[in-house]
Order: C-alpha cells, then structure tokens, then sequence
C-alpha cells in the first residue's frame, strides 16, 4: 500500500473513535439530564452498533489484498535491520579502543521508569554510535545487575574504561562519555524521542500507526532478552496460570501513584473498554471464554473482580500485587513480579491501563515490537501516549475550526499544535503554535505530525 492509502485509513479509523467517544459522551451527558433518558440511551446504544460495526470493516481494509502480508513482512525487515545495528553497535571489534556511552541504571524511580531511562541511554548510544555501557551493580530491584535477569547488552565489550572520559557532551573523539538523566541532559539533542530516525522515518510512517512507539518498542526487544532462568519462569508461569487467548491486559495503578501522578479509576471503569473489546470481537469470532489479565500493586482488586465480574476468567496472581507495594518493592521477588506482569501484558491482544503509568506504557511498548502495528490495541483512562522528557508531540490541522466558546481554539489548515491530552470525548487540548492560544479542539479535525532527526545510519550494516 502508498502511504497515501494507509495514512488515510488509519484517519478513518481514529475518526471513526472520535465519532464515537463524541457522541457517546455528549448522550450520556443528555440521558442523566432529559426526561426522555431511557430513549436516548436506547440511541447511544444503537450508534454504539455502528461504530463496532465500522470499526471492523475498516480494520478489515487493513488486512484483505495482501496489506496484511506485507505489513507482517515490511515489519520483519526492520525490525532485523534495526536488530542488526543494535549488535554490531553493541559489539565493537576491540572494546579497548571503542567509543562509549556510559549510563547508570539505577535512576531513582521504579522498573518501568528504568527501563525507559536506559532506552534513552540507548537512543543516544545509537544516535551517535557509541557502544553503550550500562553500570548496573548494585541495582535496587537486584544487587547483582542488570544481568541477574536479562542478557548483557554486550559479548563483547561492558566496561566503562577508556583514554578520554568526559560528561555529556564531550567531543566525538572523547572515547568515553558519560550520560546524566533525560531530565537534565544539556544540550539536548536533537534526536531524542519522539523523533524518528531520517533514514527509517519514510517506511515507519507507512508500516506503523504510531511510529515511535514502534521504534522505541525495537531497544526494549534487543534489552529485554532473558537470561535461560527468566524465560524458564515466564514459560512455566504461562503454564500454572493458563495464559490463553483471547485475553485482555489490565494493568491498574493505584497505592503511592493515586492522588500524586494520576487520578484514581474505578475497576469499572476499566472494565467497560474490556467489554466493548469482547463485544467487538464477538463480531468476528465465537469467543469461549473471556478472559482478563490482571495486573496491580493493588492486592483487593483480585477478589473484587471474581465477585463483580463472575463472568470472566481473572488471570493474575494476588501474591505477585503484594510485592509490589512501595516497603517490598525493590526485592528480587519484587522484580520478577513485574518483569512477569510486563510480559503477560504485553502477549494480551489488547490492554486496558492508564499511560500515567511507566508499567503501562513499556507494556504497550513491548506490545508494538511483537506485532507488525499494535497502535491500536489499547485504551488508555488517562495520557495519550508519551515518553518522560520528551519535546512535545504536535498535530497538524487538515480542518479549520471556529471557537465556539473561551475554551476553544482556532485553526487553520497548517497550523501546528502541542498537544496536552486527549480528552477522550471528541476533544484534545493543545497549543497552537501559530497563535500561542491554548484549549480545545476537535480532534477529527487533526492529524498526527512525525518529527525525525538525523541519527547515526550504519551503512556497513545491511540484512
Ligand atoms: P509508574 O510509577 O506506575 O509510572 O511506574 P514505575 O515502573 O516507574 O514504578 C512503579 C513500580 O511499582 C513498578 O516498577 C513495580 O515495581 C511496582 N508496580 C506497579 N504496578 C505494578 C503491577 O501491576 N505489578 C507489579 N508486579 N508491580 C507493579
């Protein structure tokens, strides 16, 4: 398919979202207001119909003429070459001489956290082709490092030694730089997330519904691959659990995270996108059994999804939410059980979480390095996908809009917009960067904007 073609089907499937989170919340709104309720929630229902209904077909014009095929296909070829430079970055002909970036996991934060700092670390290593080096003894969630649980990041080359060592930035001929977290990086280059990569950013666009997350999903493949131990125990865990599909991934954030970084969300609230996922699916399959990977540092969850919703198959372990409470979280134990609910949300055919959340977001990140474009197999309660100390994220207006009141804002066709958030309701809130004014917009009226920079483009490195 041209970009043309696919750019424009994802449009109408996120329109056709839109459509539906607009209608949906303004009926709702009017049900519990007007005296005639019971016939408006009748309609809300009926366009509920409709919306699946078009949501199918149009991800079905995603897969028939061979789209799909070639997705899977297009998808592997990158994802090797992108294996392929990660490896030969990582594995210099004579680490004595080679050039390093040198990064410390132990950031002071949780797992999620972690892992997307040394992604960032990573990004850099790869920007400006420099082996990265990650300094791990001593690890909170395991004394022993990084290789307690996953393959070293190299064969070849781990320690941080060299001529010359400078903080970042150095000079190119620096042989070893060392790098500060994202949020005091100075200066800050250029190709930090979310921007792509020049030489990749043309095929990504066409593949990926969200091409980032494609991307930083390939650093988290190559750093997550297990030690024989660690995968032994996902293996036999699938087993003792009975992982099956279909299966829904809710992942919900609660204890030190609730009323400090992110609003409180009820179990139901999640539940009603688990729901709809199954009503949607049911349009095409005969589904046995439905089936709910749950996820928490909240250990009541689990009985109280058995008892409200009986229906369902609750997939997860109370033992495992009961290490992840802030006094044992930075245990083995501890560690192993997020490295397990990680993994079991991201093998879900589809997640229901909030994006506040780190454990969210590298789950949906691992989610997109297992499928060709996984952009859409999710809801998220809250944030729009981001990554922490990321620029901004801009959409580009392909419609005018008129304010209809203080709270909105104008655009012309062109105009570039930071965007806050989606409010989930038709609306997104954002900046316009021509005007400087702030407020909401129909998001319908928008469409995603890339940002690339250049980056290291290995040319000696071919599949
Ligand atoms: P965030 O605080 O939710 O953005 O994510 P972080 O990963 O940075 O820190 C939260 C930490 O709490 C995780 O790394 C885990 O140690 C623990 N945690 C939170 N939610 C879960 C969960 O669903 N399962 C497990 N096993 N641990 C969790």
């Amino acid at each position: 398919p041209s970009e043309e073609y696919e750019l424009l089907r994802r449009r109408i499937f996120s329109n056709t979202k839109e459509l539906w989170y607009y209608a949906n919340s303004e009926l709702q709104s009017l049900e519990k207001e007007a005296d005639n309720g019971d016939r408006i929630a009748k309609i809300r229902k009926n366009i509920g119909e409709h919306y699946m209904s078009l949501l199918k077909d149009v991800t079905n014009l995603a897969e028939i003429d061979g789209h799909s095929q070639w997705r899977q296909q297009e998808s592997e070829n990158l994802s090797n070459l992108v294996q392929k430079r990660l490896k030969h970055l990582q594995n210099p002909f004579d680490c004595a001489k080679a050039r390093k970036l040198v990064c410390d996991l132990n950031k002071g934060c949780g797992y999620g956290c972690q892992l997307h700092h040394v992604v960032y670390c990573f990004i850099v290593a790869y920007a400006t082709e420099r082996t990265l080096i990650l300094r791990s003894k001593g690890w909170r969630y395991s004394k022993g490092g990084w290789q307690d649980v996953f393959l070293p990041l190299s064969d070849t080359c781990l320690l941080p030694n060299g001529e010359t060592t400078n903080r970042w930035p150095g000079h190119r001929n620096t042989q070893v730089i060392t790098l500060p977290i994202i949020d005091s990086i100075n200066p800050r280059p250029p190709f930090l997330p979310l921007a792509l990569p020049e030489d990749l950013a043309p095929r990504l666009n066409i593949l990926h519904g969200d091409p980032v997350v494609w991307w930083i999903g390939q650093f988290l493949k190559y750093m997550l691959r297990p030690q024989p131990a660690t995968s032994n125990k996902l293996n036999e865990y699938a087993k003792k659990v009975n992982f099956q599909k279909p299966i829904v991934g809710v992942h919900i954030r609660r204890t030190d995270k609730v009323g400090t970084e992110a609003a409180f969300h009820k179990l139901d609230e999640y539940m009603i996108h688990v729901e709809e996922y199954y009503k949607y699916k049911e349009l095409s399959d005969k589904v046995d059994k439905k089936r709910v990977y749950l996820a928490t540092d909240e250990p009541k969850l689990f009985s109280e999804a058995k008892r409200k919703y009986p229906e369902y198959e609750i997939i997860g372990d109370e033992d495992i939410s009961k290490t992840a409470s802030i006094s044992k979280r930075y245990s083995d134990q501890s560690l192993s059980g997020i490295i397990t609910d990680i993994h079991f949300l991201s093998l879900s055919d589809y997640l229901v979480c909030t994006f506040s959340s780190q454990v969210c977001r590298v789950a949906y990140e691992i989610m997109n390095s297992l499928h060709p474009d996984a952009s859409t197999m999710y809801t998220s309660l809250d944030d729009i996908y981001y990554y922490g100390g990321q620029k901004r994220r801009l959409h580009t207006a392909v419609l005018p809009h008129r304010a209809n009141g203080p709270h909105e804002i104008n655009l012309q066709v062109g105009d570039d917009i930071a965007i806050a958030g989606n409010h989930w309701d038709g609306y997104s809130k954002g900046t316009n960067l021509r005007t400087k004014e702030s407020g909401l917009y129909p998001t319908f009226k928008v469409s995603p904007k890339i940002e690339t920079a250049r980056f290291a483009s290995y040319p000696d490195v071919t599949l």
